[in-house]
């Protein structure tokens, strides 16, 4: 184990800065000088003389900045922004708002309740309002925000893809996930992404605009519409038993507390038992960078947490922002003073690779992203994910897994867990995912060096719907 350790290339003070190291893409970063030498017992032969691949982007054309870095966008341009919902307000500021139309707040309340929990726009179903004030309620409160345009089924109907135009014509996906105990939505927070990361289908386009809160919300309230219409198949016997499997692996099981508060809900406990009848699991894993539209994300996410008819009511914990490293917001995250899961894009644990790979790493250095996320845990309590997306020859090295545990290890024990993921086709790259051995070999090495490790699964790269594959193009 120890022995690898003189595999792995020289500390960052020789480094070169991010144009120069682009010249030196040539050359084999796995020192194949000194690989032989640990070639015997401890390091599998895997790493012994792979090429080091470098990130660039490939079939498209990665936007630059006048310095000549990939261009990252903070701020969206401006644009007209949505029509103002229900699901942007609080309860009070709603009750307000019908006051001022003279309606009584009373029904403002009511009306809350049919979007929250009966996952309804639709007047004519709000048979307990007055006819006279529906459509002026539902005017005023519920303009529609998505449109759905597609949606795709895998065939085992466990996860399903939708297509959503905005109001101005954008277009957003989110992806539906059903397990045995729980049903996991991956949502978007931005049109496009400002990020420009070169491994990831999103960013390809750049940042149309953030999503307006109630945008945001209304990918659950309307996938929850779907499920109580049925639309999302249960799971079979032998999905159950693989999921089982997957559990005693290590597989995160921790979201029980969200299935209860679901339980509580409309139509939630299913008589077979196997779980919610609606969201129960919010990931923020869609399109966009959760914490570069953080006052819109955070207002969202109290709409998720608050109980009807102020919200979903759903459980805070299942709800993980996944952001690429935005270090402020992530310090800023921490104080909200919510259980929520966070998880940090690392993707490469040296700032060689992750400067080419994570652009925004310019601004916030690897070792800055993984301190910020040990703030989390230590102000939460809640333990961290490290999201590592293997892309062959390029980050699954064997000394990149140890460099990871050592800098992971040095902050502490048990604050964190690793979720590598292979890496999804995205169209025109020819980067693909490291081999089923090489990932082994990596989650091992993480696990002998006491990092509690899990290989994520890749639902739903045959509908496009896997991680970094959301562009949502019409066709
Ligand atoms: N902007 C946020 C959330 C969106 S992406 C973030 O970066 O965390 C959710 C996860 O999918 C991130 O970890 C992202 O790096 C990863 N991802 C992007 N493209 C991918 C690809 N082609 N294959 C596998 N994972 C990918």
């Amino acid at each position: 184990m120890s022995s690898s350790k003189n595999s792995r290339p020289a500390p960052s003070s020789s480094v070169p800065k991010q144009g120069s190291a682009r010249s030196a893409a040539g050359a084999p970063r796995t020192t194949a000088a000194s690989a032989p030498k640990n070639a015997g017992a401890a390091a599998p032969p895997v790493d012994a003389s792979r090429p080091q691949i470098r990130p660039k982007a490939e079939g498209w054309q990665q936007p630059m900045d006048a310095e000549g870095r990939p261009k990252l966008q903070f701020a969206q341009p401006k644009v007209k922004q949505p029509p103002k919902h229900l699901a942007d307000m609080t309860l009070d500021e709603r009750i307000t708002r019908a006051k001022e139309l003279g309606i009584s707040g009373f029904r403002a309340k009511q009306l809350s309740v049919h979007y929250f929990r009966h996952y309804t726009s639709d007047p004519d179903q709000m048979t307990d309002l007055p006819a006279e004030t529906r459509e002026q309620l539902v005017e005023e409160f519920l303009p529609p925000l998505l449109t759905e345009v597609r949606r795709l089924k895998t065939y085992d109907g466990a996860t399903i893809k939708f297509l959503w135009r905005l109001f101005d014509g954008a277009m957003v996906e989110s992806v539906l996930m059903r397990y045995r105990s729980r049903i996991t939505l991956c949502i978007s927070s931005q049109c496009g992404c400002g990020m420009n990361c070169p491994f990831c289908a999103t960013g390809q386009n750049g940042l149309t605009r953030n999503m307006s809160s109630a945008e945001i919300v209304d990918q659950i309230v309307q996938v929850n519409r779907a499920i109580a219409a049925g639309e999302l198949d249960a799971p079979n016997a032998a999905e159950i038993a693989e999921e089982a499997d997957h559990a005693a692996l290590g597989e995160e099981t921790d979201f029980a507390e969200s299935e209860e508060s679901a339980a509580a809900g409309k139509g939630a406990s299913s008589s077979s038992g196997v779980g919610p009848q609606r969201v129960s699991n919010i990931v923020f894993m869609g399109m966009g960078e959760p914490l570069a539209n953080y006052k819109r994300v955070m207002n969202a996410v109290r709409r998720m947490v608050d109980p009807a008819p102020e919200g979903l009511g759903m459980s805070a914990r299942g709800i993980t922002i996944s952001t690429v490293g935005l270090v402020p917001a992530i310090r800023k995250l921490a104080d909200e003073n919510l259980p929520i899961t966070f998880a940090l894009s690392l993707h490469a644990p040296d700032d060689e690779l992750r400067d080419e790979l994570i652009p925004v790493n310019s601004r916030w250095k690897a070792d800055e992203a993984i301190d910020a996320a040990y703030h989390y845990y230590k102000t939460t309590g809640r333990r961290v994910s490290i999201e590592y997306a293997l892309i062959k020859d390029m980050n699954d090295h064997q000394w990149r897994a140890e460099l990871l545990a050592e800098k992971l290890n040095a902050r502490g024990r048990g604050w964190v867990h690793v979720n590598p993921i292979p890496l999804n086709p995205t169209p025109g790259s020819i980067w693909t995912s490291s081999e089923p051995e090489v990932m082994r070999a990596f989650v091992n090495r993480l696990e002998s060096l006491g990092v509690p490790t899990t290989l994520r699964d890749t639902r739903g790269k045959e509908i496009d719907g896997a991680c970094g594959q959301l562009a949502a193009a019409e066709e």
